[in-house]
């Protein structure tokens, strides 16, 4: 069997071993017979066979080629279950969520190196996504689940804010997998709202706006906008006193509601 191989520290493999975690996090996911699920990385799989049981359809993408070999043998007779040897990064989600019309559950234990990476990548297929568990490193969800102005809060914690409710369910010292990792991590649920939580018009403009005003931290608001792509023929003037927020504060200060203000009023002036 493949799993007997020493785990590869560049794709991240710490493979989960303590059962009391594994039975918690099948449990937060909410898996029903009807429900289809994407499982990254399912490693040695430690999640797998719970969520194949469970579940009505999974896929699997895992990098690991051997790794992708074995859950594809030991799946071989179950029609339910197919696995994807490749990169998360590379392989075209929209395309794999598009086979079904039912609403994805994604669960994973993802690679910490590719973490964020991860997140912008299912950000963009949101509206394929009913509910997501995912385990990462402690600290990149506490920013995802932080407020305005603490050092914590960012890009992710705006864009993924829009479409779901995070909420951090518990963590998971480094002693429960194998390798240990150096620092703890922590499962978080992103529940999908039926609609966004506020009307940012064009979201291409919302995540340029976001993405530009954490882009300088220290600098101001006004400063981060001059140098975006969306407001490159707007009075940034008007655009400021018009959503009624002062330039003078820095970008991280903004809540979503805020950077929401600016993206409409910027997607209607695009459009019109
Ligand atoms: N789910 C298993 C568990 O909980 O024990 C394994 C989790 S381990 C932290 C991360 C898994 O993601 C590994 O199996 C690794 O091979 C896989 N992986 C790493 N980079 C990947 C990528 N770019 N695309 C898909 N899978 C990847």
């Amino acid at each position: 069997m493949s799993s007997s191989r020493r785990p590869l520290k560049s794709l991240g493999q710490n493979f989960l071993v303590d059962r009391n975690v594994i039975d918690k996090i099948i449990l937060a996911a909410e898996i029903h017979s009807d429900d289809a699920v994407l499982e990254i990385g399912p490693g040695r799989g430690a999640l797998t066979g719970q969520l194949a049981e469970r579940a009505g359809r999974v896929v699997l993408i895992e990098f690991d080629h051997a790794l992708a070999a074995w859950h594809r043998n030991l799946f071989k007779d179950d029609e339910r279950v197919t696995v994807i040897d490749g990169d998360v990064l590379k392989v075209d989600l929209e395309a794999v969520l598009s086979a079904t019309s039912r609403k994805w559950k994604v669960v994973a234990n993802l690679p910490y190196n590719i973490s964020t990476e991860v997140l912008f990548r299912l950000i963009k297929v949101h509206d394929r996504l009913s509910r997501m568990t995912l385990m990462l490193q402690r600290e990149v969800g506490d920013r995802l689940a932080s407020a305005p102005d603490s050092p914590a809060y960012g890009v992710t914690t705006v864009l993924l804010g829009l479409w779901f409710d995070i909420s951090r369910e518990f963590v998971v010292p480094p002693g429960c997998f194998h390798p240990s990792p150096k620092v703890d991590s922590a499962v978080l649920t992103f529940s999908a709202l039926s609609s966004p939580r506020a009307d940012v018009g064009n979201e291409d403009i919302f995540k340029n706006i976001v993405k530009s005003a954490f882009s300088m931290r220290r600098k101001t608001l006004a400063n981060c906008l001059k140098s975006a792509e969306c407001t490159r023929e707007t009075d940034l003037a008007e655009l400021l006193k018009s959503c009624d927020i002062d330039g003078r504060r820095r970008g991280e200060t903004l809540s979503l509601e805020e950077f929401a203000r600016l993206s409409l009023w910027l997607s209607e002036r695009t459009s019109s």
